[in-house]
This record gives C-alpha cells, structure tokens and sequence, in this order.
C-alpha cells in the first residue's frame, strides 16, 4: 500500500487520486495533469503582442492579396533567420 502525503493540507491518504481531506490531486499522474491544464491555461490567457495580433489578423484576413502578403512577409522573415543563423555560426566559427 502507498501512503502519499497532500501538497495542500498535508493530509496522509492510502493510495488514492485525490486528497480525502481537501480533494486536492495527490497522485504524480494527476499532479501532472492539473500542472499542464494550469500552463495551457495561462498559455490561453497571456495577453498576445501587437505583432502576434497583427499577424493573426492578416493570416485569417477575408482578402486573399491580405493573406498572400502575411505568407510574403513570413518567409521573409524566415529567410531572414536563416540568414541570421548562418552568420551567428560564421562568427561561432571565426572564433572557434
Ligand atoms: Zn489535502
């Protein structure tokens, strides 16, 4: 028999899912699993830059030219990452 002992109360429970004193999740599983709810949870409700908004906004746009120019605009900035990257590594590399 596991004895697990509460985060919450403290309470010691025989091996249950829940605390019986508090109800509190008191087995690993469901620790995890209230723990990554809680992160998409507040994921969810993180207020999103203006960037973000913007280019969300542009990527469900009604206007095909409106979401044509969003994808333009993103693999540039991928190409410019890549770019970014391979110079990051010319210098990792130069001074290596
Ligand atoms: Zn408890």
């Amino acid at each position: 028999m596991i004895e697990r002992k509460c985060l919450s109360c403290g309470t010691w429970n025989k091996d249950e899912d829940h605390c019986t004193n508090c109800g509190n999740p008191i087995s690993p599983e469901q620790i995890i699993k209230v723990e990554t709810k809680k992160k998409k949870e507040e994921e969810a409700n993180k207020p999103k830059d203006k960037f973000d908004l913007f280019a969300e906004r542009m990527k469900n746009h009604e206007s095909s030219f409106m979401r044509f120019i969003y994808k333009v605009g993103y693999s540039i900035g991928m190409v410019f990452a890549a770019i970014g990257g391979f110079f990051a590594w010319m210098v990792a590399m130069a001074n290596g």
